[in-house]
């Protein structure tokens, strides 16, 4: 039988591997996959109950119900809303969207390691920008835009180093962008984000009408297993990609619960102000211990551990405590349930010395590796 021809991207595209400890297997502390620890908001769960009873029938394909409440939660127009299968289906919707010959996306590096794939299934030529000390560099990026960019791809807060872009330099980087080329702000994880500085990406949309928000219910909101995300832009901005994402992709039971749960906000809150102190409370105890944890602004903390990054996700696992290791870089660890956080530190305390690379003096861990 003749070897089935692929098209060549695709060996370029390692399989996902899920985080060792998501899903719910075992190691019991799952602190690699930035889930949170709490159950679905109250209301949830009886909401979902009762969507399952109209399975038998195709979802809203236009999500019109979340669409409005989205739109009415933000103070625009319903048809600046798209909403998609998890904010991933729309980031591949972003990407499919572009990819004529030529085309580059600039993104900063290490970032969400899905635009990276993405990038290369849509046939666009990826431009990753190293981070400055595990932030953003958008003056470099912003010097890495041509006339063959059309895709800027910006993580606020970045996973995984967890800092933010400040408001004046999205500004700054937006006016340099053109207008023709699109710039798509991850916010999956803005509930989290407390820098009083930080880009306000809803607000830019209205002076930049090539600038589209991402946002997700599968972080704050506790929803990851059900898949919904949405997406906020100009109007023709949005009519152009909701071309590109699938029919029916988003379930009745997802567009249910995440319409309950938005409707939770004062619940919702008042958790992720929890996990906001237990993240102060965590990253306070690893600075005390000589580590150096860039300001975190996600539900996640970022250790530049470089070379011993595999040896101490190893230690982790053995203390059954799962993290997510990017081998030569660094470590993520998820701001977890109080006493996963204590086994977390416990561990760390366990390892000893904070090895240089993620020590004060440089931390640049990051930076380095993405320089390859
Ligand atoms: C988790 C995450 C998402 C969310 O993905 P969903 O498909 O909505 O679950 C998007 N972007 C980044 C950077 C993330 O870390």
């Amino acid at each position: 039988m003749p070897a089935i021809r692929f098209r060549s991207a695709l060996d370029r595209i390692s399989s996902y591997r899920p985080t060792e400890g998501a899903n719910g297997a075992a190691p019991p502390r799952p602190l690699s996959a930035n889930e949170t620890p709490h159950t679905p908001l109250p209301g949830v769960v009886e909401a979902i109950a009762a969507a399952a009873a109209s399975a038998h029938r195709y979802p809203d394909a236009w999500c019109r119900e979340l669409s409005r409440s989205i739109a009415r939660a933000h103070g625009i127009d319903t048809d600046r809303v798209l909403v998609g299968a998890g904010s991933v289906s729309l980031l591949q919707a972003l990407f499919q969207a572009f990819g004529e010959p030529g085309d580059e996306v600039v993104y900063a590096w290490r970032s969400f390691e899905l635009y990276e794939e993405l990038a290369e299934l849509a046939g666009l030529r990826s431009i990753r920008v190293p981070l400055d000390d595990a932030v953003h560099d958008l003056p470099a990026m912003a010097d890495r835009v041509t006339d063959r960019t059309r895709l800027v791809v910006v993580c606020n807060p970045n996973n995984p180093t967890g800092t933010v872009v400040g408001h004046d330099a999205l500004r700054a980087f937006l006016s340099r962008v053109p207008e023709t080329c699109l710039v798509a702000l991850d916010e999956a994880y803005i509930e989290y984000t407390r820098a009083p500085d930080a880009a306000r990406g809803r607000e830019l949309c209205e002076e930049y009408p090539n600038l589209v928000v991402l946002r997700t219910f599968s972080k704050a909101y506790g929803l990851a297993g059900l898949r919904v995300g949405y997406l906020l832009g100009a109007a023709d901005v949005v009519a152009q990609l909701d071309k590109t994402c699938l029919p029916y992709a988003v379930n009745t039971v997802a567009q249910r619960a995440a319409q309950a749960a938005l409707g939770l906000q004062a619940e919702l809150a008042h958790r992720v102000e929890a996990t906001v102190a237990e993240r102060t409370r965590v990253r306070d105890a690893l600075l005390a211990r000589g580590w150096c944890v860039p300001d975190a602004q996600g539900n996640f903390l970022w250790l530049g551990l470089g070379a011993a990054s595999a040896e101490f996700g190893r230690w982790c696992m053995s203390r059954q405590i799962a993290v997510r290791t990017f081998a030569g870089e660094g470590v993520r660890v998820t701001i977890g349930l109080d006493q996963d956080n204590d086994a977390f530190l416990k561990a760390v305390a366990d390892w000893g010395d904070a090895p240089e690379s993620a020590a004060p003096e440089r931390g640049g861990a990051a930076a380095e590796a993405a320089k390859r």
